[in-house]
């Protein structure tokens, strides 16, 4: 008996040690729950990080923790449900995508899986990592490519005066949820990629997310020059010549780690164009073979497929001819070109020798078909690209669609996830593809408008808890210790929220282009709301820093402060709270620049709603009824006109309708009519912005 016991306690114990090295954790709060709970303040000093934990606590306080019978039993219950979802046969791929037998090799530059893997920089990681989640609770074979940033994307502070200050940490190997990829003799799987005459040498690691598996590629050895070494120190780091060695790797040195590993793709996808040198190696591969380049150019595009996610133009890589030169050399030659042919190859005007290398129009002379992420952006992108195919008209250009989502359990708080399981069944996950379910779900009968606006309560309450926290400290830095938890945020107001990359077209300060009139919404106090802002620039883009230091210049305005509060160091942890918290998520792009936009997504759930130019994926998702648009479906051309439009628009949506609504209230202080709104947001929302659509979609149209 007692051996048996031991016994079990060693199960257990491995068992936890594996479960924290497999990110199903991330979504899955049972297991997460135990790791939180093990270590209370690890994990907040940690950004939430389960590997650190386990790293942390002895194999003896392991042991005596489990002896505690009610904590064994929920690690147990854990772990069987882990075991079962990762040898579950009975998936929808199963039955969907039969012929899929082969991986998804997913190229992408940055993945966005948890606030502890310090691997992205913003939406199109995020993106990424959701697309992974959501193959893997579908049962869809799954091989992610990335790199090793091992200073990842920087950590965000701002200085007194406002300007963003960018900080770097290294991740510490021994607490990470990596794992170095090894060959049967138990040695570092090594590869070699060439950059001009250097040879360079890098390892892997792998990720396991569920049943999928991300490989990030790593040239920090000692055997690399320092420069070198460097390729894979940060998130979109460096100068350009950091910026192609860091893509000849993800491209080039992705499919020699694949092959190293004897992974055979049925498809590479690649997300942006980032990748797209991938194409290069494989035609080098045909070409090897003695396949002749026109023929040996279809079989690689046969394999491959491109999703672009800007059309801004300055969102696509371009490289010169002298560093394409010099990454390349002489190597131009095993593609079975010259390098003044390769030059041509990717340029957008061939006939122009001094424009660039453009790694977008490699992508799409590669692929068998390309999609933009959103309706609009498909459209515009068949526009933007129309060039390249001079014969055909805008609408038969081969670049399509398939709009983003979200991978819902990720995105939501546990409250929200409580909440729901109590409502409808704890297997509600299961049922993101089937419409019907959801409408159901908000029923008044399954759901009252008390408890729905109870839960409301409760999140904004924990969005007002957080923001004072990281506020208190902020504060204290710039000296002003002065206690003002009491003093900023007010939890009965409406909460409006604005997060995302500082990049300039989205326009985070419109709301206050005219300053005297925002101001005297400000100041109605029978009918109170506030903005919470979060977001990053990119460390080059000063323009974006300054949209930061004129938003932290406005928290400060005396009749606004503790009403506008931005938070630093906008990351998938405070992105979570925001999103959940959020009465109101505000979008305000200048149109058609945001491609997609997922963070919108990501509120529905929580029962949070849209405000937002009709661009991105809102222009398809507003039905009229579970959200807010500002203006309408057609923009000026001149930018500046629409900027001032859009500015009257926000100010009248916001006046007109979004606050009347929320302060129209019953004898009960319910507002009926907003409840009404809500529940039909998260039907008409929840199921069709889900990336287990949106992966199903991409197995249907383009995997199979
Ligand atoms: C969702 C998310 C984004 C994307 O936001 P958009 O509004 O779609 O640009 C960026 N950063 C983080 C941390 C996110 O969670």
């Amino acid at each position: 008996m007692a051996k048996q016991n031991i016994s079990s306690t060693q199960s257990l114990v491995e068992g936890l040690h594996s479960l924290s090295k497999n990110l199903w954790w991330t979504w899955n709060t049972d297991a997460l729950y135990i790791f939180r709970e093990l270590s209370p303040r690890l994990w907040e000093r940690t950004n939430h990080n389960a590997p650190w934990v386990m790293a942390d606590i002895s194999e003896q306080e392991l042991r005596a923790r489990l002896g505690d019978k009610p904590f064994a039993k929920r690690v147990d219950a854990v772990l069987t449900r882990f075991k079962a979802y990762m040898s579950d046969k009975n998936t929808w791929a199963s039955s969907k995508a039969k012929s899929l037998k082969n991986p998804v090799a997913y190229f992408s530059a940055e993945f966005g899986l948890h606030e502890s893997v310090r691997i992205y920089s913003g939406g199109l990681g995020i993106l990424a990592g959701d697309h992974t989640k959501s193959a893997s609770d579908l049962g869809v074979p799954f091989v992610g490519i990335s790199l090793f940033y091992r200073q990842g994307y920087f950590e965000q502070k701002i200085s007194a005066d406002g300007w963003q200050q960018e900080q770097y940490i290294n991740v510490d190997l021994h607490r990470h949820a990596s794992e170095l990829i090894v060959d049967k003799n138990g040695d570092a799987v090594v590869c070699e990629i060439q950059i001009g005459f250097s040879t360079i040498k890098y390892i892997a690691r792998r990720l396991r997310v569920g049943r999928s598996i991300i490989i990030l590629l790593d040239t920090n050895l000692p055997e690399n020059e320092e420069r070198f070494r460097d390729i894979t120190a940060h998130v979109y780091g460096g100068d350009s010549t950091t910026r192609i060695s860091q893509e000849i790797l993800l491209g080039i040195g992705g499919i020699r780690m694949l092959r190293a590993m004897g992974i055979t793709p049925s498809v590479y996808h690649m997300n942006e164009g980032h990748s797209a040198f991938l194409t290069l190696e494989l035609l080098r591969e045909e070409i090897a073979k003695g396949v002749p380049k026109v023929k040996a150019i279809q079989n690689v595009a046969k394999e491959c497929m491109f999703t672009t996610h800007t059309p801004v133009p300055a969102g696509h890589d371009r490289f010169n001819q002298d560093l394409m030169t010099y990454i390349f050399g002489e190597k131009a030659k095993n593609f079975g070109m010259t390098m003044d042919e390769l030059m041509t190859f990717g340029r957008e005007h061939p006939e122009d020798s001094n424009s660039q290398f453009c790694m977008t129009v490699l992508a799409l002379k590669m692929s068998r078909t390309a999609n933009g992420v959103s309706e609009l952006h498909g459209h515009v992108s068949r526009e933007m690209w129309n060039f390249m195919y001079p014969e055909k008209k805008v609408d038969s250009v081969p670049i399509g669609y398939v709009t983003n989502g979200i991978h819902v359990n990720s995105w939501l708080h546990e409250k929200t996830q409580s909440f729901w399981n109590e409502k409808l069944g704890t297997d509600w996950p299961e049922h993101f593809l089937e419409p019907a379910y959801w409408k159901k779900a908000v029923d008044p009968l399954s759901v009252s408008d008390e408890e729905l606006w109870a839960l409301r309560y409760t999140l904004r309450r924990k969005l007002v808890e957080f923001s004072r926290l990281r506020l208190q400290e902020q504060y204290s830095r710039y000296g002003n210790g002065a206690d003002i938890y009491n003093t900023v945020l007010n939890p009965d107001a409406l909460t409006i929220c604005f997060a995302r990359r500082f990049a300039t077209y989205k326009r985070a300060p419109l709301l206050f282009t005219h300053f005297e009139k925002i101001l005297s919404l400000f100041n109605d106090t029978k009918r109170p709301f506030q903005i919470v802002f979060a977001g990053k620039a990119h460390p080059r883009d000063d323009e974006g820093k300054k949209f930061i230091q004129k938003i932290i210049e406005i928290t400060k305005h005396p009749n606004l402060f503790g009403k506008v509060v931005f938070i630093e160091n906008y990351d998938m942890n405070v992105a979570r709270y925001l999103t959940s918290g959020a009465d109101v998520w505000l979008n305000n792009p200048r149109r058609p620049l945001e491609a997609s936009g997922t963070s919108g997504m990501k509120i529905s759930i929580n029962g949070g709603m849209n405000c937002s130019i009709m661009d991105g994926w809102w222009r398809e998702g507003y039905d009229g009824h579970n959200g807010w648009t500002i203006g309408g479906d057609e923009q000026p051309a001149d930018a500046h006109v629409q900027d001032t439009q859009d500015s009257q628009f926000l100010f009248e949506v916001l006046s007109e309708q979004i606050i009347p609504e929320f302060y129209n209230r019953d004898a009960n202080g319910i507002p009926k009519k907003w409840i009404k709104r809500m529940r039909h947001a998260i039907a008409t929302l929840v199921p069709q912005y889900s990336t287990h659509r949106m992966v199903a979609e991409y197995v249907k149209k383009y995997y199979l």
